[in-house]
């Protein structure tokens, strides 16, 4: 039997089920002396659940246009706006999708560890638990409501990188399916089929452990489920979604992704697709090392007429060649999963723009 070794992170406290949010307000109230921050998705703004949260001076929102990912500038940026406020936030507060989230995130951590996000874009380069962070997802699919690491781009060096590290994990989360009614229908498909390529990553690759196996066998399970049905987002869908992103998350915080993120985050870069149809996308290019799995994804597809760019690496410039290379070579970690110590004989540059190409 291969030796079995792994590290586990969890969120301590998970409030589950329709009507969760109302938790939120016992949350604030029990310790009415702390100052919270919020941290909530724009599209929320003037939406009555938004407007249900009892807040106190001292407590603030900031509300986050997710048009573009998460980058290191804008993270930055918008630390400096917390911090001119000079106010001792006790608590940080995400509620969003995977970008809201991962903003809550390293905020928290970088009003702990001082510099800029860029610093801390790796593994385990945090040197202090961030400020006690609450998760709210309001669209399933990414686990980064409970994964360890919180996703940037940093455009000046070509990076889409986490920070990495056991301070990433939400402290409590509250998970309510009630949230995600309002996704539209081809995002609600892309953003949950990144638990889906998360599990089937994590099970194809070498960094295994039993823990992060049976979470991502379950999370199948229920995409399975889920796409193999009518309405993906009826009531019982939005349950079962929640339930698999966050066991996803947990997989993929014990475990590690393989070829087709590295390519999904390089067409961000260049492309500055969001992550969840960039992976959809990269699926394709990376079908070889897929086969079933990206068979029965394009089954998927086509059932629930889901919209997905194509032809979009036909006429690149050189620049973009080199930058579509690197930005996915970077990623040795889930590509050594993938393809092993060696996978730079395999993803040659010739190889890598050719698998661009096939998109
Ligand atoms: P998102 O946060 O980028 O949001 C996508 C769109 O959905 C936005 O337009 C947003 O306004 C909208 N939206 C969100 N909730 C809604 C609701 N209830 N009703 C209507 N519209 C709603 O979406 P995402 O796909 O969840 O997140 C992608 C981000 O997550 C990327 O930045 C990616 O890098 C990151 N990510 C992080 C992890 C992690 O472990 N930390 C893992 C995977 C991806
Ligand atoms: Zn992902």
């Amino acid at each position: 039997m291969k030796k079995i070794e792994f590290n586990l992170y969890n969120v301590k406290k998970v409030h589950f089920g329709f009507g969760k949010i109302k938790n939120l307000n016992q949350i604030l109230n029990k310790n009415i002396k702390f100052n919270y921050l919020f941290i909530i998705d724009s599209f929320f703004k003037k939406k009555k659940v938004i407007k249900t949260i009892e807040l106190k001076k001292k407590n603030k929102i900031f509300f986050i246009d997710t048009k573009n990912e998460p980058t290191t500038f804008g993270i930055d940026s918008l630390l400096k706006r917390v911090k001119k406020l000079r106010i001792k936030f006790h608590k940080v507060i995400g509620i969003g999708g995977g970008s809201t989230l991962d903003t809550a995130k390293a905020i928290s951590n970088l009003l702990s560890n001082s510099g800029s996000s860029r610093k801390y874009q790796g593994w385990d380069l945090l040197k202090k638990k961030g400020i006690y962070k609450i998760g709210i997802p309001t669209i399933s699919g990414t686990g980064a409501e409970t994964s360890k690491t919180c996703v940037l781009i940093d455009y000046k060096s070509g990076k889409k990188l986490g920070m990495n590290s056991e301070y990433s994990v939400f402290d409590e989360i509250i998970l309510d399916p009630d949230l995600t009614n309002t996704v539209n229908k081809n995002q609600f498909f892309y953003t949950a089929c990144d638990t889906y390529i998360h599990c089937i990553e994590s099970l194809n690759g070498s960094l295994r452990n039993p823990v992060a196996d049976n979470y991502s066998n379950e999370a199948l399970k229920l995409c399975r489920e889920i796409f193999n049905s009518k309405n993906i987002k009826s009531k019982i869908n939005r349950t079962k979604l929640m339930l698999a992103s966050y066991y996803g998350g947990c997989a993929i915080s014990s475990s590690m992704v393989g070829v087709i993120h590295p390519l999904s985050a390089a067409l961000s870069v260049v492309f500055k697709f969001h992550h969840c149809i960039s992976n959809c996308i990269a699926f394709k290019a990376a079908k070889e090392f897929y086969p079933l799995e990206f068979r029965e994804f394009s089954k998927f597809v086509k059932k629930h007429k889901v919209y997905l760019p194509s032809k979009i690496c036909q006429n690149l410039t050189k620049k973009q060649m080199d930058k579509l290379y690197y930005s996915t070579i970077i990623h040795s970690r889930p590509l050594k999963n993938a393809l092993g110590k060696k996978f730079k004989k395999i993803l040659t540059k010739k190889k890598v723009l050719q698998l661009f190409k096939s998109i």
